[in-house]
């Protein structure tokens, strides 16, 4: 009976997390939290297939598995990679899609990375604004969008799951924006 029970839970820890056998592969082991990912990028047609995919939402069990503790961590280590620095970066350019993205927030004291779970974009300023954008997904190329200079965001917050809504302004708007598109399958260069 003990046995039963045992492989019982075991199953519904296994069933909890939404992260295929793949992305468990590519996020790896707790022990790997201070190793880059390989980046997909444009330039590999498969790639480039991955980065068009829309990015599924996380859940409330898949925030409490060490699956996602890892992806954090590894992906907060890529972007902060000395010799290729991104100011945020979103779980598909990794090869996870998953509705994650890192941002750096130019707006906070101190200009930390912070991560946000499902996030939207609810409002854009009718204001836009020109500016030179990159991304690590296209390397070795820079180019001018238009973007909102104001947006609301709403997301998931990692620990009590309630519903959270921020309104961002001047570059760490065009962040959010450049990121929470990637979730949506489109890079800047579109
Ligand atoms: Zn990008």
């Amino acid at each position: 009976m003990k046995k039963v029970l045992i492989s019982l839970v075991l199953l519904q820890v296994v069933a909890c997390s939404n992260f295929s056998s793949i992305e468990k592969r590519r996020i790896g082991k707790i022990g790997d939290s201070e190793k880059i990912m390989p980046l997909f990028t444009n330039r590999d047609p498969d790639e480039l297939r991955f980065l068009r995919l829309q990015a599924g939402p996380l859940s409330k069990q898949d925030m409490r598995s060490r699956t996602y503790a890892t992806l954090k961590l590894r992906m907060l280590a890529t972007v902060r990679d000395t010799a290729n620095t991104g100011v945020g970066i979103a779980a598909p350019q990794v090869g996870i899609s998953k509705q994650l993205i890192a941002v750096q927030r130019f707006d906070k004291e101190g200009h930390p990375f912070a991560f946000y779970v499902n996030p939207v974009i609810e409002k854009y300023s009718e204001e836009k604004k020109w500016g030179w954008e990159g991304c690590l997904s296209v390397p070795g190329e820079r180019d001018t969008v238009l973007r909102s200079t104001e947006v609301v965001i709403r997301y998931r917050d990692q620990d009590s799951w309630q519903i959270v809504r921020d309104t961002v302004s001047g570059f760490t708007a065009v962040i959010f924006q450049h990121e929470i598109d990637h979730l949506n399958g489109k890079l800047y260069i579109d």
